[in-house]
C-alpha cells in the first residue's frame, strides 16, 4: 500500500522489517510538517576561550511529531536525506536562522548546518544570497557548517561552491571533523575558518590518550594554518580546563548550555540600543 501523502514514493509492505516501515511512516509525517512549517529551530551557543563571551550560535533543527514527541534530528535528517526533502527543509531552517540572526546585536554569528545534497540541488549560493537579502542578515554574520561526507562526490565543484559563498564574507566550518573519511588534503584545497573537532573526541579526552593527542594535533593545525578550532560536547569543568590549555579556541556543549529557543537567550541578544 502507498503511505498516503503527496508526492511521497514511499510504499510499504508486510515484508519490510518494523524498522523500514517506520522510517516510511515517518516520512509521510515529516513531508507535511516541512510543508507546512513544522520545523523549528533552537540555538546552542558557542563561547570564545580568550574572552569567555558567546561569539556564534549553532542553529538545529527539531521536529515534534504530533504524537510521538521529539524525533532526533539525526533520524529525520537522514529521512529528509533519503526522499528528497533536503533542499525544503534545509532552506527552511536557514531563512529562520537568518531571520532571528538578523536582530541580534552584530557581533554575534549564526551557524548553520548544510547537508552534502543541498550542494546538489539547484543553485545553493543564490538560494543564499537569497535568503541573505530577504532576512536583511549580512553575509559576514552568517557561518555555515559542512561536514566530510560532502567532499566524496564532485570535489572541484563543491569548493567552488564553497569559495563562492566565502567571497561572500560567509564563514566556512568544518564540522565533525576526526569522523568518517577525513582527508587532511582538504586544508590544502579549501581555507576553512574553523573546524569543529567532534564530541566523540571531546567526550574521550580525558580517558583515552589518542584522543587527547588527536585534539592536540587538531588545535596545532589550527593555529599554524589560522583556522580557529570550536571544541564540540563540552561537558565538565575538566574536559573545558584541558582544552583551553591546549589553546582550543572556542567551545560549545552542555556545560555552557543546551540548544534552546533564541527567546530564551534574550540576555545574550538583546541589541545595544
Ligand atoms: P551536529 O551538527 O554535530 O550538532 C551538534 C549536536 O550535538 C547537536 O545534536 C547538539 O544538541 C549536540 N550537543 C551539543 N552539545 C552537547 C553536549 O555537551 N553533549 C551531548 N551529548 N550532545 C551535545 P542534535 O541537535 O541532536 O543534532 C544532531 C545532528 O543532526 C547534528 O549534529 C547535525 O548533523 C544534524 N542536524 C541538526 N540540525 C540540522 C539542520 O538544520 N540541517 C542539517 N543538514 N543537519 C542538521
Ligand atoms: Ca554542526
Ligand atoms: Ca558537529
Ligand atoms: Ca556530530
Amino acid at each position: 500500500a502507498k503511505a498516503g501523502g503527496g508526492s511521497s514514493a514511499c510504499f510499504y509492505s508486510p515484508e519490510m522489517d518494523k524498522a523500514a516501515r517506520d522510517r516510511c511512516v515517518l516520512e509521510v509525517d515529516l513531508r507535511r510538517a516541512v510543508e507546512q512549517g513544522g520545523i523549528s529551530v533552537l540555538y546552542q551557543p558557542v563561547v570564545s576561550t580568550a574572552t569567555g563571551l558567546t561569539t556564534s550560535f549553532e542553529a538545529l533543527a527539531r521536529w515534534i511529531h504530533p504524537q510521538r514527541g521529539p524525533i532526533p534530528p539525526d533520524l529525520f535528517i537522514s529521512i529528509a536525506e533519503e526522499c528528497g526533502l533536503v533542499p525544503e527543509l534545509g532552506r527552511q531552517v536557514l531563512e529562520t536562522a537568518c531571520r532571528e540572526a538578523a536582530s541580534w546585536p552584530s557581533h554575534i554569528r549564526v551557524a548553520v548546518n548544510l547537508s552534502p545534497l543541498q550542494f546538489e540541488s539547484g543553485d545553493l549560493a543564490a538560494t543564499i544570497v537569497e535568503v541573505l537579502a530577504r532576512t536583511g542578515l549580512p553575509a559576514t554574520r552568517l557561518q555555515l557548517e559542512v561536514t566530510e561526507g560532502l567532499v566524496i562526490r564532485n570535489v572541484d565543484r563543491v569548493f567552488e561552491i564553497l569559495q563562492a559563498l566565502r567571497d561572500l564574507g560567509i564563514q566556512i566550518l568544518m564540522d565533525d571533523f576526526g569522523v568518517g573519511y577525513s582527508s587532511l588534503g582538504y586544508f590544502e584545497r579549501f581555507p576553512f575558518d574553523k573546524v569543529k573537532i567532534d564530541r566523540s573526541f571531546v567526550s574521550r579526552m580525558l580517558e583515552s590518550p589518542v584522543s587527547y593527542a588527536i585534539i592536540e594535533a587538531v588545535i596545532g593545525l589550527g593555529k599554524r594554518l589560522g583556522m580557529g578550532t570550536v571544541a564540540e560536547g563540552v561537558e565538565t569543568a575538566e574536559q573545558m580546563n584541558a582544552l583551553v590549555q591546549l589553546g582550543c579556541t572556542h567551545l560549545q556543549g552542555y556545560l555552557i548550555s543546551r540548544p534552546r529557543p533564541a527567546a530564551d537567550f534574550e540576555h545574550i541578544l538583546r541589541a545595544v540600543p
